[in-house]
């Protein structure tokens, strides 16, 4: 039977898209064919590897309602108020850059620029508004540093003097050898939501593999929602993270030892990290929603690099919004462990215990060990996670 024609649960509902309607910037047939033959006569913009992220998810509505790279106007709201100019919350700027010794002068408001990877044409931008961004102000605000060692700031520093905003029109989504089968666009969950029968799912977000700690974390969540969606990151991330394709390892096979299967979904999040600390938990929480998810995971210095920001200011930050406008709704969590005479995980929340009966390892802890072999107690990692990474160090994947 076809997943739209089963009967679905009686209260079913799903959640809208943020600002209600799920943008797609996909062009096809026709306008395809024309836009294709265009293209090749427009003058062309190479994209980093984040712009291609941001791209591929404008265009598949994961960003919605943003319908291309911002303008000035939504940029300097979004930069200083953290909303867009009617009001939507929104946190972080997705510009589109002129490369440091491209001529910027080649690229004309009112015109198209056709928007490459590579040698591949992906796309084209209809070009509204050029001007010269204040990088400085922007790291202030967004990343709340100009620290030069931040990636955030380096990343600023990396890119030209000019911006180009406007809407896109694609017709390639960027190519991808890697992990196809769980590349799922916000119309796919949607549709892989219903044919579950969950209404409220809630999404967790990692760039790690995950431990007991986290397995913690979204089994409590999982107690009060119908779904898990497991969206680990797979854009760009800094040198030194756990490669991609280890932890889609350790995903699987918890997925396949540890979770029911009927509730829980695994999908890759294609964006790149801003490592922009609490306003990019706000950003990953609103762009869930467009995934259809309800409730959005928010662990302790979620988005953070260094020290920039406090432990928990990734949670503090969604008191400063209307929780209507917002509408997904945050799961705030502590730091867990397993506790020895508690005999189970629990967190500062639920643990009047000491750290004595904690079972805790540092992250350079458990890099060390498993770079030895050495496998770390079941109470910190499941053993047959703790395998994968083993065998990932020894092979130096990891
Ligand atoms: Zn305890």
């Amino acid at each position: 039977m076809p997943d739209d024609m089963k009967p679905l649960p009686k209260h079913f509902t799903q959640i809208r898209p943020h600002g209600g309607r799920l943008i797609d910037r996909m062009v096809t047939g026709e306008k395809h064919k024309n836009l294709v033959a265009r293209a090749a006569s427009l003058p062309k913009l190479q994209l980093n590897a984040r712009e291609l992220a941001d791209l591929e998810m404008i265009a598949v509505g994961a960003m919605s309602p943003l319908d291309g790279f911002m303008n000035r106007e939504t940029y300097d709201c979004v930069v200083d108020t953290m909303h867009f100019p009617l009001g939507l919350p929104w946190t972080i700027p997705v510009t589109l850059s002129v490369k440091p010794g491209d001529n910027a002068s080649q690229y004309k408001e009112g015109l198209d620029v056709a928007l490459c990877d590579g040698e591949t044409v992906l796309g084209v931008l209809h070009l509204e508004q050029k001007w010269r961004p204040d990088k400085k102000h922007e790291a202030e605000k967004v990343l709340l540093t100009t620290d030069e060692a931040h990636p955030g700031v380096k990343y600023l520093q990396s890119i030209g003097d000019w911006y180009l905003g406007g809407e896109v029109s694609v017709f390639r989504k960027p190519a991808h050898a890697d992990f196809t089968n769980y590349r799922l666009d916000p119309k796919e969950t949607r549709v892989l939501f219903k044919a579950k029968g969950w209404s409220t799912i809630t999404a967790f977000q990692t760039r790690n593999p995950i431990h007991r700690a986290h397995e913690y974390l979204q089994k409590c969540a999982l107690e009060i929602v119908d779904g898990l969606l497991i969206h680990p990151l797979v854009g760009e991330t800094q040198k030194g993270d756990i490669p991609a394709d280890v932890r889609m390892r350790c995903y699987e096979v918890l997925m396949a030892n540890y979770y029911p299967k009927d509730r829980v979904a695994l999908s890759v999040f294609p964006a790149a990290m801003r490592y922009a600390g609490p306003r990019e938990a706000i950003f990953h929480a609103i762009v869930r929603k467009n995934y259809g998810c309800t409730h959005f995971i928010v662990g302790r210095d979620h988005a953070g690099v260094g020290n920039y920001y406090g432990t928990f200011d990734a949670h503090y930050i969604f008191s400063e919004f209307d929780r209507k406008a917002l509408d997904v709704t945050p799961l705030f969590f502590d730091h867990s462990f397993f506790c020895k005479r508690c005999g189970n995980m629990a967190s500062s929340k639920t643990c009047p215990h000491g750290k004595d009966d904690h079972v805790f390892l540092s992250g350079t802890k458990v890099r060390e060990m498993l770079s030895k072999g050495e496998i770390p107690p079941v109470e910190f990692t499941r053993p047959e996670v703790a395998q994968i990474l083993v065998d990932a160090y020894a092979k130096g994947e990891a």
